[in-house]
C-alpha cells in the first residue's frame, strides 16, 4: 500500500469516529497519524518492517498497531467491528461535520445504487445544501421495483431498526448516523430530489409560485402519482420562469426574490480556484516538507501556493524565529526554479493579546502573504477582543485576517467579538477575511461571508493544510463561500498568479 492510501484510511477512521461522537483526542490522534504517514520520505512498509512506527510524530503504541495492521492486511478491523455494533440512540451524535457527512455518503452511495430494485441515488437534505453541520443524512432513491427495493434496503447489514412511513424509511447506520431514505418511482425522482433537498420554506414558496403560474401541484402527494415527468431541476424552476437555484442557496434567504429580479449570483466554482494562500510545512507545525506540499499543490493544478508557517510566539506550534523565517524565505527562492508554480513566501502571524503583531513591519514587508490570526487569550472581553482584532487589521502589512471567530465546531465556541465592527474595519483598511476550510473551523461561516461580500471585502478561501491530504478541504471552504452567495470576483484566490500579488500589495501601497 502507498503511504497515501494508508493515510487516507487513517483519516477515514478519524471521520467515522467523529460520526459516532467519539472522544475528540482519539479522533485527533488518527488525523495526526494520517498527517505523519502521508508526509513520510520513505515507504511506510519499510518503517513497519524496521519497527520504527513509534518514532513518527504523534504515533503511540495503539496507533502503531493500527498502522501495522493496515499495511499488512489492507484493512482496519476496528472499522469492521464498529460496523457490526450499533449505537444506542442516546449515544447518537447530533452534530455531524459536513466533511464527515460527505465522506460517509460518498462511501454509501455505490452500495445503495447496487441494491436490487434501485436505479438512481442522490444525497439530499442538509448535506446537499452543504450546511456546516448536519443532523442526519437523507438520500433520494429512484426505484424500478418498490417492493424489491424496500426489501433490499431493509436487509442491508448496517442499517438498523428501519421504520417505514409509506415509501420513506427512517433508519440508523452502524456508524451511529440517522439516515432517511426517500423511495420513489422513476417518474417522480426529480420532484422528490428537489423536495427533499429543501429547505422546507424554499420548497413551499416555490411550490406556491409554480401553482400560481401553471396551476400545477408540484409537491408530491403520498401514494398518488402526480408526476410532471421532469427530467431535471432546471425544468422545475423553469415552470416558474426562473433559472436553476443552486442547492447551497435554497435557504429562503432571498434567493427566490433575487432569481425573480434576475440578480441571482453566479456562484464561485472549483474551476475558478487558483491557489491556496494558507498552508503549513514542517518548518513549523505542518507534517510535510515544503517540497511535498508544493508538489501536492502542483498536482492540484494550482497557479500558486503561499507558505504561511507560524510566527515566533506560538511556541506549541514551533513558530519560526525571525532568523528561521529569513532562512525559510531563502529556501523558498531556491525551490522556485524547480517547480512550475509560484511559491509565495508568507506567514501566519499571531495577533498578540493587545492587538500588536508578532513580527516587525520590516520583516513583514519582505513577505508576499501576511495572514494574522488569534491563537491565544481567547477569553478576553468582547470589547477587548474587538479592539485587538481591529488594531491588527490597521497594520498595513496584514492582508488577511485568519479564522476570524476562532470557533471549533462541536468543541469551542467562537470568542466574543463584535463582527459588525470587524467587518467595518476590514472594509475600511482593505483587509481580506479568510474562509478557513478546516472541517471543524469553517470560519468565517456562510452568513459572515455574505456580510463581508456586501461590505465589499474580498474573501480568501484557504485550507490551513498541515499535510498534503488537507489541501482537498478547499471544497468545504468553497461550499461555505457558495452558501454565502460569493461570486468569482468576491474571492481573492480566483485571481491569477500575476494579478494576486498586485492585489495583495494594494494595502501596503496606500501607506
Ligand atoms: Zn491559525
Ligand atoms: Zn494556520
Amino acid at each position: 500500500m502507498r503511504n497515501r492510501d494508508v493515510a487516507e484510511m487513517l483519516e477515514r477512521a478519524g471521520r467515522i469516529l467523529s460520526l459516532r461522537g467519539e472522544n475528540r483526542y482519539r479522533i485527533r490522534a488518527y488525523q495526526k497519524a494520517a498527517r505523519a504517514v502521508v508526509s513520510l520520505d520513505e515507504g511506510i512498509d519499510v518503517v513497519v518492517k524496521e519497527k520504527r512506527l513509534q518514532q513518527l510524530e504523534g504515533v503511540g503504541s495503539a496507533l502503531a498497531e493500527k498502522i501495522q495492521e493496515i499495511v499488512e492486511t489492507g484493512t482496519l478491523s476496528m472499522l469492521e467491528r464498529i460496523e457490526t455494533v450499533s449505537l444506542p440512540p442516546t449515544k447518537m451524535n447530533r452534530t455531524i461535520l459536513l466533511a464527515s457527512a460527505l465522506t460517509f455518503s460518498t462511501e454509501l452511495l455505490p452500495q445503495l445504487v447496487a441494491l436490487p430494485g434501485v436505479t438512481q441515488v442522490q444525497v439530499v437534505g442538509e448535506a446537499r445544501r452543504r450546511r456546516e453541520t448536519v443532523t442526519g443524512l437523507e438520500f433520494a432513491l429512484a426505484v424500478s421495483d418498490m417492493a424489491e427495493a424496500k426489501e433490499s434496503l431493509g436487509a442491508h447489514k448496517h442499517l438498523h431498526s428501519c421504520r417505514w412511513e409509506d415509501n420513506k424509511c427512517f433508519t440508523v447506520h452502524s456508524f451511529g448516523i440517522e439516515i432517511t431514505f426517500h423511495l420513489v418511482v422513476e417518474e417522480c425522482f426529480v420532484q422528490t430530489l428537489w423536495q427533499t433537498t429543501g429547505s422546507v420554506t424554499h420548497v413551499q414558496k416555490m411550490a406556491m409560485i409554480i401553482k400560481e403560474k401553471t396551476g400545477q401541484q408540484i409537491m408530491k402527494v403520498p401514494g398518488q402519482s402526480n408526476a410532471l415527468q421532469l427530467l431535471s431541476e432546471e425544468e422545475l424552476y423553469a415552470l416558474a420562469n426562473l433559472p436553476l437555484i443552486a442547492p447551497e442557496l435554497r435557504e429562503d434567504g432571498g434567493e427566490i426574490e433575487a432569481a425573480q429580479a434576475g440578480q441571482l449570483p453566479l456562484l464561485v466554482d472549483a474551476a475558478d480556484y487558483k491557489g491556496d494562500l494558507h498552508i503549513h510545512t514542517d518548518w513549523s507545525d505542518g507534517a510535510a516538507s515544503m517540497k511535498k506540499m508544493v508538489e501536492a499543490a502542483v498536482e492540484l493544478g494550482y497557479e500558486y501556493v503561499a507558505i504561511t508557517d507560524h510566527s515566533r510566539s506560538l511556541k506549541i506550534a514551533k513558530g519560526l524565529s525571525l532568523e528561521r523565517l529569513s532562512q525559510q524565505q531563502a529556501f523558498i527562492k531556491s525551490l522556485q526554479d524547480k517547480y512550475n508554480i509560484r511559491i509565495f513566501s508568507g506567514i501566519e502571524v499571531d495577533i498578540l493579546d493587545d492587538g500588536s503583531i508578532d513580527a516587525p513591519n520590516e520583516v513583514l514587508a519582505n513577505l508576499d502573504v501576511v495572514i494574522a490570526s488569534v491563537h491565544s487569550a481567547f477569553r478576553q472581553s468582547r470589547a477587548k477582543m474587538t479592539t485587538r482584532i481591529c488594531r491588527a487589521m490597521q497594520n498595513p502589512y496584514v492582508q488577511i485576517l485568519g479564522h476570524a471567530t476562532g470557533r471549533l465546531l462541536g468543541k469551542r465556541e467562537p470568542y466574543e467579538v463584535d463582527m459588525a465592527e470587524v467587518l467595518r474595519v476590514a472594509a475600511m483598511t482593505g483587509t481580506s477575511l479568510e474562509i478557513n476550510s478546516s472541517p471543524d473551523r469553517l470560519d468565517i461561516n456562510d452568513s459572515v461571508a455574505r456580510r463581508a461580500k456586501d461590505a465589499g471585502i474580498a474573501v480568501a478561501i484557504n485550507t490551513d493544510a498541515h499535510s498534503q491530504l488537507e489541501l482537498a478541504n478547499m471544497l468545504l471552504g468553497l461550499a461555505m463561500a457558495r452558501r454565502g452567495w460569493l461570486e468569482k470576483k468576491d474571492v481573492l484566490n480566483t485571481s491569477s498568479a500575476q494579478d494576486i500579488l498586485a492585489i495583495l500589495q494594494k494595502k501596503r501601497r496606500k501607506h
